[in-house]
């Protein structure tokens, strides 16, 4: 397929073609060929018109806390619906070790085989950054082809997390009933940045979800008091981040999740705060990039190369102050 076929196929193709476009254009995304990143990035820039549409929702938690059960009943409920749902995924394991936390085959079994749902697994090289890149490039590919819910689904562990709050509309935290005897996670600065708590299991214990939910919201009301009073204007109606329990596994509470994630969704449209959010994750992506690349080609740089192994002796033993080094350094890849 030429790239003016993958963009035809994900724009107007049959749901066949459709699909096939699409893993064309996530690899050719994915490749680190120079010449399939030159096509590529033209296939986005043909693309970008078409995306913006979705809904992005984020979705973390803890291995086990439910994760695959809930988005599969969610995904469920939402084709059922008329939704065309893409589920990504950033899994952190599969960086460090090529094995995966979150993307076996098995999960999500009735949804991987609906003709609405397109479900894509974690990109499984890189760095976090660049697995992230991978997935922000995979969700545009799906609101192209017309996916108007793409859920980002990650593991409750520190950066992929921000990594996911940093490309979705709304963020959810999946939390077990439990937890909220455990104020570590707030502490953590994981459920602050929380649009929605849910407490998944509560089929298990009714009370214990009841008391999760009653400790978790008047937490969150307490963060929301000390929050980000800066950046509400007066009288902006502001979202109020919302505590919900749900048993995914029976599929119960999905529905008001849903109807949470709408509320939400209106509410950051009259405010002007969705497109907002966008804006920022954007240009803050774009810096990311810059930064990671400058990086690179820094490290590349072959009088860098040359000088590293000496430099990072000399700071290693002390004879060499840290930031004496980078000027060195700096000035080396700056010079003739
Ligand atoms: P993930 O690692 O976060 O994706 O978690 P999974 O979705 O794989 O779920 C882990 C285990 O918890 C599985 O055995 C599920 O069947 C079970 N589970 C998930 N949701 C619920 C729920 O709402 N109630 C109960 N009782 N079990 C659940």
């Amino acid at each position: 397929m030429t790239p003016e076929q993958i963009q035809h196929g994900i724009l107007q193709g049959n749901p066949a073609v459709q699909r096939r476009a699409m893993a064309k254009a996530i690899t050719l995304l994915e490749s680190t060929r120079p010449d399939h990143r030159v096509q590529a990035d033209a296939l986005l820039t043909s693309l970008l018109p078409h995306t913006g549409q979705a809904l992005r929702l984020g979705i973390s938690g803890v291995p086990g806390v439910g994760k695959s059960t809930f988005i599969e009943a969610l995904g469920l409920f939402l084709t059922r619906q008329g939704h065309r749902v893409a589920v990504l995924a950033i899994d952190p394991s599969s960086t460090v070790s090529g094995g995966s936390i979150l993307g076996d085959k098995t999960r999500m079994e009735q949804l991987s085989v609906d003709p609405n749902a397109y479900i894509r697994p974690s990109p499984s090289s890189g760095t976090l950054g660049g697995v992230a890149e991978k997935t922000r490039e995979a969700m545009l590919v799906c609101e192209a082809a017309g996916y108007d819910v793409v859920i980002v689904e990650t593991v409750g562990v520190g950066q992929s997390e921000i990594a996911v709050h940093g490309m979705t509309d709304m963020y959810c935290v999946l939390q077990l009933p439990n937890a909220g005897d455990d104020l570590q996670a707030i502490k953590k600065g994981v459920m602050e940045r929380a649009d929605l708590v849910v407490i998944n299991k509560a089929d298990i214990d009714p009370h214990a979800a009841t008391r999760a939910q009653a400790q978790i919201t008047s937490s969150l009301r307490l963060l929301g008091m000390h929050g980000h009073p800066e950046h509400a204007a007066h009288n902006e109606q502001l979202w109020q981040p919302r505590v919900l329990q749900l048993s995914a596994l029976k599929a119960e509470g999905v529905e008001q999740f849903w109807q949470s994630v709408q509320d939400f969704r209106q509410l950051q449209t009259a405010n002007g705060r969705l497109a907002r959010r966008r804006e920022q994750q954007s240009l803050a992506w774009m810096w990311e990039r810059i930064d990671a690349g400058l990086k690179q080609a820094f490290q590349q740089h072959p009088k860098v190369q040359a000088l590293l192994p000496q430099v990072v002796g000399e700071v290693s033993s002390g004879r060499l102050a840290a930031s004496t080094a980078a000027r060195q350094l700096l000035a080396a890849q700056a010079g003739p």
